[in-house]
């Protein structure tokens, strides 16, 4: 595809264009993009502000019309965008399908959003006076977005935005930008009006800068280290900041879970979607009574994994997404065996009917909390077990770790679950469920440094998207 730009209503695809490969073919190219310099990032600036007096005005049951019709589009070719994601970033096609849906059920979402906004009113302390405190919106919010959700996360900063008013500047990743400039073409058939959502693509460091200091607002999804650089650009400025990021997330096992329960939330939340989901299981915790049959049975399961083609209906995992995280993939790996890691499975590449970024599902024993492969985020499919003596322990090797997104247990005991539903750090609890897996309509998002600024998605997003005006009125003398 010929991507584009959008910048007040124009396509624009003059300057070099960079093309994206796919990982599952790298003799396919997917895609040719240009790319935002600073002075399209200044324009996108200046257009999205001299739109938000109007768009925040606009009738609710309009802008409502505008991202239900949106949802209703990404619905209707959830195939085609589906299958461009599986090119462009390896999902496989279902993952891709799937993905490009829920991305059309956050545009109806939000849809409803716009009209159940509410305000509220409060009796004052003196007499013959109210109050009222309305939400109002922050204004020019910059989106910036990862490659692992090209779709989700791209509709899911937008939506929320524009629901509340804001005007928009999406920058998707230069490694998967496709299904961002597909969505920007279904919020211009929808009817926003030009200069509300504009489109910029490239590479981050060189308009980021100005992105951060110039929006009102700047919400961010990607690696800790980039989310704590945006954080230091927008303290001058005092750019509001909301920011979503890595995570290196306990699944805990207990002797009295349910085994079959057990193996597959550890293999769908550790392995599925190639492991490359913030909330994905990196650090299994097993108890030492059910640890062997555990690890037996985990070990079936993640070596009956299919690895090939995104687009091939076979393949359950899809390649890595591109050739910087495959190589930090195979450092972790090459780094754990050397201390002392032992491979139960995988920890090699696959060959498959084309030569792409293809890793086998990777699972080490005898791993520790202070090892590195526990201690960083890897962000492939790959995880290590770490076997403890009982509850106690698996909680503290849980907690011992900065990264605070999402945390599981495995338990048939509604005691072990609520304890540990209360004691985890993190912003996510998941019980007897994969640590991956996230819904719209409730608050997601973990603490510092998994997280910063507010929660994204439901109506907890309001909390980053508007800002919060307290009018007093004497109406005594009305
Ligand atoms: P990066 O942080 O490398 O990139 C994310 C985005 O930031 C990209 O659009 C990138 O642009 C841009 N960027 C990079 N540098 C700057 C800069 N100086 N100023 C402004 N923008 C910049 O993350 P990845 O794309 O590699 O995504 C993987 C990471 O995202 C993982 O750590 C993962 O945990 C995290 N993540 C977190 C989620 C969450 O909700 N908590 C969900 C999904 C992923 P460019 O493409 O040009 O580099």
């Amino acid at each position: 595809m010929l991507g584009r730009q959008l910048i007040d209503g124009q396509w624009r695809s003059e300057g070099t264009l960079i093309p994206t490969v796919n990982p599952s073919d790298l003799d396919e190219i997917v895609g040719q993009y240009p790319q935002a310099s600073l002075a399209d990032a200044q324009e996108a600036l200046a257009v999205a502000r001299a739109q938000l007096p109007s768009w925040s005005r606009t009738n609710i049951q309009k802008r409502a019309d505008i991202l239900r019709k949106t949802g209703d589009l990404l619905l209707a070719r959830a195939n085609d965008v589906g299958t461009l994601l599986a090119r462009e970033e390896g999902k496989t096609l279902a993952e891709g399908i799937g993905e490009t849906v829920r991305a059309a059920q956050v545009f109806h979402y939000f849809a409803g959003e716009v009209l159940r906004h509410p305000g509220q009113w409060h009796d004052s302390l003196r007499d013959g006076h109210n109050v009222i405190v309305s939400y109002e919106p922050v204004g020019v919010v910059a989106a910036i977005t990862p490659w692992n959700f090209p779709i989700a996360i791209p509709a899911w900063k937008t939506a929320a935005a524009l629901a509340y008013g804001n005007t928009v500047i999406l920058k998707p990743s230069e490694f998967a930008p496709g299904c961002a400039v597909q969505l920007a073409e279904m919020l211009v058939e929808a009817g926003l009006p030009a200069g509300v959502f504009n489109l910029l693509l490239g590479n981050g460091r060189v308009i980021g800068q100005t992105l951060v200091e110039e929006a009102d607002a700047v919400t961010f999804t990607g690696a800790t280290p980039t989310g704590r650089h945006i954080l230091q650009m927008a303290a001058p400025a005092m750019t509001k900041v909301q920011l979503e990021l890595g995570g290196k997330n306990p699944f805990i096992v207990l002797d009295d879970a349910d085994l079959d329960v057990a193996v597959e939330a550890a293999a769908q939340g550790t392995w599925g979607q190639t492991g490359q989901r913030c909330t994905g299981s990196e650090r299994i915790i097993v108890t030492k009574g059910i640890h062997d049959a555990f690890v037996e049975r985990l070990i079936k399961a993640v070596d009956a994994f299919r690895v090939g083609h995104a687009l091939d209906s076979s393949t359950q995992i899809g390649p890595v997404a591109n050739l910087a995280q495959l190589e930090k993939n195979l450092g972790f790996i090459e780094r754990a065996r050397a201390s002392g890691a032992e491979v139960a499975v995988g920890g090699h590449l696959v060959e498959a009917r084309t030569r792409g970024h293809f890793l086998a599902p990777t699972l080490f024993l005898d791993t520790d909390n202070r090892m590195e492969l526990n201690r960083e985020e890897i962000f492939g499919p790959v995880a290590g077990i770490i076997k403890v003596e009982d509850f106690d322990e698996a909680i503290a090797v849980a907690g011992d770790c900065e990264l605070a997104l999402s945390s599981g247990i495995a338990t048939t005991s509604l005691r072990n679950a609520e304890r540990y539903r209360r004691e985890s750090t993190a912003g996510m609890v998941t019980v007897n469920a994969p640590t991956a897996g996230v819904e719209y309509h409730v608050p997601f998002g973990g603490r510092a440094p998994s997280g910063f600024g507010g929660r994204e998605q439901g109506s907890a997003s309001a909390e980053f998207f508007t800002e919060i005006k307290t009018t007093y009125i004497n109406h005594g003398v009305l």
